[in-house]
């Protein structure tokens, strides 16, 4: 599940919510001190500029990595165009304003170049979010048709925001000396003007949009109605304190770069989510796709893939390997007359003796068929193998008189080796402890059987073949 999709979670609603009055009550705090001078600090503005590029330039790359992965990918990139504009933006601003690199530079009001430059970016970014918005309302939160990655197609929104950024301000900075004049004569000197009103506008419109159409269902829209309310303040409180270095000034700047941190931090904590609830549920479903549902045990695929494994150890390390095919006798009968679900319960009453009774470390059991299981027992010679297929075949029957098991139950099992010098392969092993299976239920059930004879332990109920 992307990001974009996810459906948005109230602790996040109510973080966007209590930050939104956070940044509206700041705003509305600088008011009275709005227009005053807080000092000329031409480092602000270079910590500002280099900030927004770093950021929006880590939010584009983010917006448009997750644009190339899956669902709705014009709108987020479209997004991604508009925070790249926006670090370009911030980028040439950067380096047309001398007085950033050297105080003594500054001289006056802000240039027209530097003006026309706030203009075309604070008024293109929010256009760019309009688009994205577009975007996702004629995508209509349908899946991408064909499903799977995006081609680099995908990213030409962002082509477009990089090279209208670029198009614009270089325009502008060669085009310097004809550039139409624009506000006052005070220093910021828009406030009063059209072209600052439209650039509120834009924002205000823009913000307007990303609530009404989203519903800030999705969390990535949630938290970029934060980011757009934090550039609109940025705009206000710029346009009414009316100068650089101006409180209005001040406070405007930090909103924005503080809610661009914000949407960034949760971008990566969303992602960081997303990525750990994925491997979770890869580890579930690995988990799943190893073990039975009835009894918990490990399956036949386990088993199949881990016996070859553990034999070419045996072999490289010269142990033996035993395994017990153990198969629940005339168990048909119990299904038949008393119904599969009694039949479940004595299969994991079974189960459940054969999990008590292998406990030595490497030990395991497997639900190899319907009534049929087998016990992988490692570093255990043949010998060992019947005394516990022997415990085994005890204890089961002496289930129902213990009351774990609803019917009495009884097993047949067939025992076998593999000598680490003859070294079988998996099949051939299990070949051989199913016909020791076969010839305990011919000689009568309830009974352990094995190839050849080993002096048998004291009292064994026991066939040798
Ligand atoms: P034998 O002593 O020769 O092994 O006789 P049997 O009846 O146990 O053997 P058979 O292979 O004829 O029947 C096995 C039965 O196990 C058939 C099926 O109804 C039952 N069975 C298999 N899987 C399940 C299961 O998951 N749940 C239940 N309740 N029964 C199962
Ligand atoms: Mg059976
Ligand atoms: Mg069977």
């Amino acid at each position: 599940m992307m990001m974009d999709t996810a459906a948005a979670k109230d602790r996040q609603l109510l973080w966007v919510s209590g930050s939104s009055l956070v940044l509206i009550g700041i705003a509305a705090l600088a008011l009275p001190d709005i227009g005053r001078s807080w000092g000329e600090r031409p480092w602000f503005e270079a910590v500002f500029l280099a900030g927004v590029v770093l950021l929006d330039a880590q939010i584009a790359l983010f917006l448009a990595l997750q644009a190339l992965a899956g669902a709705s990918a014009r709108a987020l990139s479209w997004l991604a165009a508009g925070y790249a504009f926006s670090a370009v933006a911030a980028a040439t601003t950067f380096f047309v304003l001398p007085e950033i690199f050297q105080a003594a530079a500054r001289r006056g009001n802000l240039p027209a170049i530097a003006r026309w430059l706030w203009i075309a970016w604070h008024g293109g970014f929010p256009c760019f979010v309009l688009l994205a918005l577009r975007a996702k309302a004629r995508a209509g939160g349908r899946p991408r048709e064909g499903g799977g990655r995006s081609s680099w197609f995908t990213l030409l929104p962002v082509a477009i925001g990089i090279l209208l950024a670029l198009a614009i301000d270089l325009g502008i900075v060669a085009n310097a000396g004809a550039l139409p004049a624009v506000g006052d004569g005070s220093d910021f000197g828009l406030a009063g003007s059209t072209i600052g009103a439209v650039v509120v506008v834009l924002n205000v419109f823009a913000l307007m949009a990303v609530i009404y159409m989203t519903r800030l269902r999705e969390l990535l829209y949630l938290w970029l109605a934060l980011a757009v309310l934090a550039f609109t303040l940025d705009v206000l409180l710029s346009l009414a304190g009316a100068a650089r270095y101006a409180a209005g000034w001040y406070v405007g700047h930090l909103l924005s770069l503080a809610s661009a941190a914000a949407l960034i931090g949760a971008l990566v904590i969303e992602n960081f989510r997303l990525h750990r609830d994925a491997e979770l549920r890869a580890a579930f479903h690995e988990q799943e796709a190893m073990h039975d549902p009835l009894t918990g045990l490990f399956n036949r695929r386990y088993l199949t893939e881990k016996l070859p494994e553990e034999l070419g150890r045996a072999r490289r390390y010269r142990y033996p390997v035993s395994v017990l095919m153990v198969d629940a006798d005339h168990f048909k009968v119990i299904n038949d007359s008393q119904g599969h679900a009694v039949g479940d319960e004595c299969l994991r009453a079974l189960a459940r003796t054969l999990g008590r009774r292998i406990h030595r470390f490497g030990d395991y059991s497997a639900r190899y068929g319907g009534e049929e299981f087998v016990v992988v027992l490692p570093e255990c010679h043949l010998h060992g193998a019947i005394e516990v297929a022997e415990e085994i075949r005890r204890r089961v029957a002496d289930l129902h008189a213990r009351g774990e098991a609803p019917r009495p139950l009884t097993v047949s099992i067939g025992a076998a080796t593999a000598d680490f010098a003859a070294a079988p392969s998996a099949d051939a092993l299990l070949a051989t402890a199913d016909e020791c299976l076969y010839r305990a239920k011919r000689t009568g059930r309830n009974r352990v059987a094995w190839p050849q004879e080993p002096p048998a332990p004291h009292g064994l109920q026991a066939t040798p073949i």
